[in-house]
């Protein structure tokens, strides 16, 4: 739990993307420490979404205040950071299927990001704190079994490999170090998580929800030998607060991921904790290579996870653990968590 501000500060967190998955976590955790937030979101329309995950968490609705801003346009984001203590940017698009265009992500992305930090400059901000991810770390290098990740990995945006996601991210957290670089008055603080579960706050489900759904609702009765970092949504709502408020975390990444799983073993591990009744159409094999090369054939997204059948790679998350005191969650525990939480919202 990241450490609580005095209740007297008051100080104002500017946290971009409020409406994402994430980014509700952090609110709730934020107004918990006692600060007060000011959240963009790209339409207002949304407002009445956050206020319910605010009331839900017990907290005066006067602590949030919300501001319309779009990564792709300039307009606002000047006002959104003008009297701000700190600046949490979670928002950039990550979606669940994945896009035609290689640079489709870019622009909101790498774009935002600069707006974000040219505003928090304008605003006098000194600290920022970037959601970036383990895909800025591990993408488009070339396979090493298990080889272990750390911080001072990056992944190779220029390779020809390389997804519009992992592209993105890679590139807007290298233009947002680049800044940095120019504006010594201000300091960086980069959070890596891995796949994100954890409970949801509410039904506007992000593509880590949507993924649990499916396996939930037998959209898969196979899934492929892919293996990822799972990391909890609430160790990385801490680790962003801890980013922002400790004095060691300036300048530096941070890969948050707890263990790796496969998607068997997250379908194996929902089929061991939940109720009988959500767990009939659980995947049930994994699907051979083969099999999955000839569906690649007519399925541009099974083609591009073609690639990482089979893979395996690590992720070091002793400097989350030392610097921002994170004891990581069992990744086990964060894919029921995010299951039960569905279940118990009446979400599936
Ligand atoms: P969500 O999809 O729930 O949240 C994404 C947020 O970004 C939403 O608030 C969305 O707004 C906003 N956004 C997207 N495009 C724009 C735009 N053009 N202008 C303004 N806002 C925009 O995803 P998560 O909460 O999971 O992701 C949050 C962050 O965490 C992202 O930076 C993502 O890359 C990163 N991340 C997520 C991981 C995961 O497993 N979930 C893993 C590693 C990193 P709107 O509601 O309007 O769509």
């Amino acid at each position: 739990m990241a450490k609580a501000a005095s209740k007297t500060e008051r100080k104002i967190v500017l946290l971009t993307g409020i409406t994402g998955f994430i980014a509700k976590q952090i609110l709730v955790d934020l107004l918990a420490a006692g600060y007060k937030v000011r959240g963009t979101m790209r339409n207002l329309a949304k407002q009445g979404e956050i206020d319910a995950v605010v009331e839900a968490a017990g907290f005066p609705r006067q602590d949030v205040e919300y501001i319309e801003a779009d990564l792709l346009t300039d307009a606002n984001w000047a006002e959104a950071a003008m009297g701000c203590d700190y600046v949490i940017h979670t928002a950039s698009p990550f979606p669940l299927n994945r896009p035609k265009a290689r640079d489709a992500l870019v622009a909101p992305a790498v774009g935002g990001t600069m707006r974000v930090l040219e505003a928090a400059h304008q605003a006098g901000i000194k600290r920022i704190v970037l959601t970036s991810s383990v895909v800025s770390i591990s993408e488009g290098t070339p396979y090493v079994e298990n080889y272990e990740f750390s911080e001072a990995d990056w992944s190779d945006a220029g390779s020809q490999t390389i997804d519009p996601y992992p592209l993105s991210k890679t590139l807007a957290e290298r233009a947002a170090w680049d800044f940095i670089g120019k504006h010594k008055d201000m300091e960086l603080a980069v959070i890596n998580p891995s796949f994100v579960m954890g409970p949801v706050q509410d039904g506007d489900l992000n593509t880590s929800a949507e993924l649990v759904k499916m396996f939930i609702n037998g959209k898969y009765p196979g899934v492929p030998d892919l293996q990822f970092g799972i990391v909890d949504v609430r160790d990385i709502s801490a680790a962003h607060i801890q980013a922002m408020i400790s004095h060691d975390a300036a300048g530096k990444r941070f890969i948050c991921s707890s263990g790796n799983m496969t998607m068997m073993d997250i379908a194996n591990t929902l089929r061991a904790s939940l109720a009988s009744e959500h767990t009939k159409k659980l995947p049930k094999f994994v699907m051979p290579k083969l099999l999955l090369r000839l569906v690649g054939l007519i399925d541009p997204a099974v083609k591009s996870i073609l690639g990482n059948v089979g893979k395996r790679s690590r992720f070091n998350n002793g400097q989350a653990q030392n610097i921002l005191n994170i004891d990581f969650i069992k990744s086990e525990d964060s894919v029921v968590a995010m299951a039960q939480s569905l279940i118990d919202k009446k979400l599936i």
